[in-house]
């Protein structure tokens, strides 16, 4: 798989996707500068998001990141999208047992902000 660094500078694509909802990587809880790729998982297109720092990689469906571009019509119908598989754990062995399982968005941020 190929990561691109993302300038997160497209509106609706998943460089600002990440960047705006998780400035600061949920497994190292720094602030990362996101690496975006595109993957395919059971033929459903999926995208994949590498920290800059950790390297730990997690991965959304395309349709929910698309799902939730910057606009506030979008954000009233669908606040919370679906569910952020942890792919890899990156160099955070400790959190090595997370690698494959999948968490709410929002769960996600709430460990990018314990410190
Ligand atoms: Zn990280």
């Amino acid at each position: 798989m190929e990561f691109k660094k993302s300038t997160g500078q497209t509106p609706g694509g998943p460089g600002a996707w990440i960047q705006r909802n998780l400035p600061l990587c949920p497994m190292c809880k720094h602030r990362s500068e996101w690496e975006t790729a595109i993957g395919f998982a059971l033929s459903l297109k999926r995208y994949y998001f590498r920290c800059s720092n950790c390297h730990a990689i997690l991965s959304a469906p395309a349709a929910d990141v698309v799902a939730v571009a910057p606009t506030p019509i979008n954000l009233a119908i669908k606040p919370v999208p679906r569910l952020v598989r942890i792919e890899d754990a990156g160099q955070n062995e400790a959190l090595e047992h997370l690698a494959g399982k999948e968490y709410g968005l929002l769960e996600l941020q709430d460990w990018a902000r314990e410190t």
